[in-house]
């Protein structure tokens, strides 16, 4: 159908994760704006219980169609290239799609495994098809054989405690410290739980992996760690279209926006989720933060076609919840700007809140389904503006330029 502008307007959307189906769902608003969203899969998944279709509580996917407004076209494909003088995204099997307005929301997955043998010999689980390969291996694995996870941020802690709590005998390569982003005092109740889980920690300097083999993981001072199965958590990097298309990309790949999320080479792209540095200063790749880009983005591009000046992102992060096991977890408070404090819920009530947290995006993003428009994420970063001020000062610029 076409609206007051008497034509249609294409908005292609690359990604259908958290914040692309949020942005696809948002942008139905308006009945000249005809969304096309690409993904790779015919399913929507679950990221965030990717651990848990590890440890097999999960399936961590879900069908489209219970999340998708009816206006919304769903290409099942994935983007090759982004060719912004042409307005064209190529595709991998389809008939290139022209745009109007393109919402760059390829999220994230593992950050490339730089350390020796660890692209050969361990297993990350950031996106669905390496969850489902750790899961074949696992069973396929003794159970009384040893198995490493790199990293200790919430993926390598969550991926531990739930294997733990299956009978694997679990040994977590932390890094320096355990758990980085939690308040000291969650810390220790994190170190308190896997310990009762049995998890072996490995923590400092040292423990660090420097090379992983079949069947060990070596640690930066010389240990050896046998291994059966090694998986690798330690840290995510965001898609590589922008980056391969030309785009201006941040160190981690994420597509450099301004604080509207329009890219700073075009105003017809504009970026989302885990796929968007706005001035440098980007959110924590997170479930939480997806939401909240996802509606601005819709936002931003319905603003530009409606000729109105886009608002600036002021949103934040209150928290974030780790699960420990199945009945266990940990809800962390945090400042506006994503700064862990002391106050944090563990336990049963930490595992039900964390449960809440997982289901609450879903239902976040099929409200948006049934009444586009209505997403309001009312944490607000008052001091945003602040680093973004600083940030950009550090650099040299005053504001960042297009
Ligand atoms: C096991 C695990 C647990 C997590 N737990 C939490 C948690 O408790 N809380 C939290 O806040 N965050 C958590 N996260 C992080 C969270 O899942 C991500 O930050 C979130 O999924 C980001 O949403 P997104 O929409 O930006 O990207 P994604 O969810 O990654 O979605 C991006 C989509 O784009 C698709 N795509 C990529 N490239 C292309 C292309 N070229 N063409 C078309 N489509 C493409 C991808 O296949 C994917 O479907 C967890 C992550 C993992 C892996």
């Amino acid at each position: 159908m076409l609206g007051a502008t008497g034509h249609r307007i294409d908005v292609v959307v690359i990604g259908g994760g958290y914040a692309g189906v949020m942005t696809a769902n948002r942008l139905t608003q308006r009945s000249d704006v005809s969304v096309t969203l690409v993904n790779p899969r015919d399913r929507f998944v679950e990221r965030i219980r990717l651990h848990q279709l590890v440890g097999g509580s999960d399936d961590a996917v879900m069908p489209f169609n219970e999340l998708l407004a009816g206006e919304v076209k769903l290409v099942v494909d994935t983007a090759t290239a982004i060719d912004p003088a042409r307005r064209r995204v190529t595709l991998e099997k389809g008939e290139p799609l022209s745009y109007d307005y393109l919402v760059y929301a390829a999220g994230s997955s593992s950050a490339s495994l730089q350390v020796p043998g660890a692209a050969e010999f361990a297993l990350p689980i950031s996106t669905l098809e390496e969850a489902e390969r750790v899961r074949g291996v696992l069973a396929g694995t003794p159970k009384d054989s040893p198995v490493v996870v790199v990293g200790s941020g919430p993926l390598g802690i969550e991926t531990a405690a739930e294997l733990a709590e299956l009978g694997r005998r679990v040994t977590l390569v932390c890094g320096r410290i355990l758990s980085p982003y939690s308040h000291p005092s969650a810390r220790r109740t994190i170190r308190r739980r896997l310990e009762a889980l049995h998890v072996v920690l490995l923590e400092g300097d040292a423990a660090t992996a420097a090379a992983v083999t079949p069947d060990a993981v070596e640690l930066a001072d010389g240990r050896t760690v046998t291994s059966a199965v090694t998986i690798w958590t330690a840290g995510f990097a965001a898609a590589g279209l922008a980056r391969h298309s030309g785009l201006t990309t941040d160190a981690e790949g994420r597509l450099v926006t301004d604080e509207t999320l329009t890219s700073v080479d075009d105003d017809r792209i504009v970026a989302t989720g885990d796929a968007a540095s706005p001035s440098h200063v980007p959110l924590r790749m997170s479930c939480q933060a997806a939401l909240p880009l996802g509606s601005h983005a819709a936002d931003t591009v319905l603003n530009r076609i409606s000729g109105e000046e886009p608002a600036g992102f002021d949103r934040g992060i209150g928290a974030m919840c780790v699960s420990l096991g199945r009945d266990y977890g940990i809800f962390q408070f945090a400042r506006f700007d994503d700064t862990a404090i002391r106050l944090h819920v563990p336990g049963r009530l930490g595992a039900l809140l964390k449960e809440e947290a997982c289901k609450s995006p879903i239902s976040q993003i099929k409200t948006e389904a049934r009444k586009p428009g209505a997403h309001r994420w009312l944490v607000k970063d008052t001091r945003r503006a602040e680093r973004v001020r600083a940030a950009l000062a550090a650099e040299g610029n005053t504001v960042l330029s297009r």
